[in-house]
């Protein structure tokens, strides 16, 4: 069985700037809502990359 590696390829979170507000990303296509600081953008993105969606199928 493959190790889970903490870094998902499929799931790297940038956070990116738009206006005041600060917004998680992630190449999946995933966006987390807008946020006024960036470590919470950060920590939806950490929540995000820990528990992907439901029904985001494996493989
Ligand atoms: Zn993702």
């Amino acid at each position: 069985m493959a190790e889970q590696d903490a870094r998902d390829a499929d799931h790297l979170t940038t956070t990116t700037e738009q206006g005041r507000f600060c917004v998680a990303r992630c190449t999946c296509g995933w966006r987390g809502p807008a946020r006024r600081a960036r470590s919470q953008a950060r920590t939806d993105a950490a929540g995000h990359t820990q528990a992907p969606a439901a029904g985001y199928a494996n493989g």
